[in-house]
């Protein structure tokens, strides 16, 4: 099976609940991950720079300047699919546009007039410069700038030090959270009793699914200060600190966040996931508990109703889609874990799972609930995806932009669990989308004349 993945790449590769390594027949060994990307391999995952401005770019009125060469601020603009309440600010993606003559002289006096023209056209409140791998190599002092800049507007002006070059998207993400850390921490008040409200991180507001928690969680009686990030703004982040709970979703992006957060502001965090009947209710029934026994009894009583309504609707897919196979291969841990079990509620098995980000933890949880027979990759590139996928004989993949050709070539059905959707599939209503999606791609009569 693991004649033809490079011999780097070995272990990075096992099966489920067997817990054999591929090529270590016997051996327990957990899997590698969180490791640089193997040079020459191809690697599905996104650079440093791009980590972060996935994850910062959902604040809806922030200024989001890329000082580096243009096609820096083309990759990623705009994919996050992140929906807004107000202000489209966040939408535009500005660059430095850096040329062959400040990559001689230096780029810091185009960075000050960038952020200069910003200021007197846009009037922000925040600011993110992000460093692409230009100027990590030439080396511009991106801090000065933006202290200068600072001073001078009275405005938060943040560096994100991003050259892509200088670790993995995860690496990309803790800059993120550095970069909120670094806007919120002057707004914490220690001698301030926290609100009974939650702050809900890792969730970027793809086709409105943080509108659809914030008001599952209202329901239940608990407001929530601000999302990280999606349809943030700058009054509703720096309320942050006064939270008495983060709810932590997308894990990858958002535990460093939100440990420094426990760490400085006392603030506990819980993880969650609204994906799939069972992780959406267990994720608000144990968020209510945190907030006593009226809320928990409000979360019961909500999750049984929407249960019972939707357990008819999910029995008719699961008759449709009777001994599918499908295969995942997506961003974090955390969404990758859901839809298992969210293709469990289907009937549906999985072949393979894979993700560009995940934690040991993760891969732990994920082979003790796949089979022996599952493929569980970490920071794949298209020649396994293509190999595991044909020897699996999957039927769907689950995973995004990077990933939809590759299915499509090898003729299998695809479904966009990325930044490209449209509809929600958060949520109880995200069950129904997604179980019909599933079943309108995977059944389409389109698949039977490749
Ligand atoms: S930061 Fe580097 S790796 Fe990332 S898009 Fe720019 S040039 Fe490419």
């Amino acid at each position: 099976m693991v004649e033809s993945v490079l011999k780097e790449r070995v272990a990075s590769i096992a099966t489920g609940r067997g817990r054999k390594t591929l090529g270590c027949s016997g051996k327990a060994a957990g899997i590698e991950c969180e490791k640089p990307s193997v040079s020459g391999a191809v690697s599905q995952r996104a650079c440093v720079f791009c980590g972060a401005r996935v994850v910062l770019n959902p604040i809806t009125d922030a200024f989001h300047i890329i000082h580096g060469p243009i096609g820096c601020a083309s990759y990623t603009w705009d994919i996050r699919g992140s929906l807004t309440s107000k202000g489209e600010l966040y939408r535009n993606s500005y660059s430095t546009d850096l040329g062959e003559l400040d990559i001689v002289f230096g780029g810091e006096k185009r960075l000050a007039a960038a952020i200069e023209q910003a200021v007197e056209r846009e009037h922000p409140k925040v600011v993110f410069v992000y460093a692409t791998c230009i100027v990590g190599v030439i080396g511009d002092d991106v801090e000065a700038v933006c202290r200068d800049a600072e001073q001078r507007f009275g405005i938060r002006v943040i560096p994100v030090m991003a050259p892509g070059f200088s670790g993995t998207k995860s690496q990309g993400y803790r800059l993120a959270g550095e970069a909120i850390m670094r806007l919120i921490r002057p707004h914490y008040t220690p001698d301030a009793e926290p609100l009974a409200a939650v702050n809900f991180l890792g969730d970027f507001n793809l086709a409105g699914e943080t509108w659809i928690v914030r008001r599952y969680l209202e329901q239940l009686g608990v407001p929530s200060l601000t999302s990280i990030t999606g349809d943030s703004h700058y009054d509703s982040l720096i309320r942050a600190p006064r939270a008495a709970l983060n709810l932590v979703q997308c894990a990858g992006s958002m535990v460093a966040l939100a440990r420094q957060m426990q760490e400085e502001f006392h603030i506990p965090f819980q993880r969650v996931s609204f994906y799939g009947i069972e992780d959406t209710s267990n994720s608000l029934i144990e968020t209510a508990r945190h907030f006593g026994p009226e809320a928990t009894r409000r979360a019961r009583e909500f999750v049984e109703e929407e249960t019972a309504r939707l357990w008819p609707l999910v029995e008719t897919y699961r008759e449709r889609l009777a001994g599918k196979c499908a295969a995942i291969y997506v961003g974090g841990g955390f969404k990758a874990i859901s839809l298992i079990r969210q293709f469990a509620e289907l009937g549906v098995g999985v072949g393979m799972v894979g993700t560009q980000t995940g934690q040991p933890e993760d891969y732990e949880i994920i082979r003790d609930i796949v089979g022996p027979e599952t493929v569980v990759l970490d920071d794949a590139n298209p020649a396994e995806l293509e190999k595991f996928m044909r020897e699996q004989h999957v039927d769907i993949l689950v995973g995004g932009v990077k990933e939809r050709p590759l299915a499509y070539k090898l003729g299998v059905a695809f479904c966009d669990h990325n930044h490209e959707r449209k509809h929600p599939l958060a949520g109880f209503i995200g069950v129904e989308n997604f179980a019909r999606e599933i079943a309108d791609s995977l059944l389409s009569p389109v698949w039977r004349l490749l």
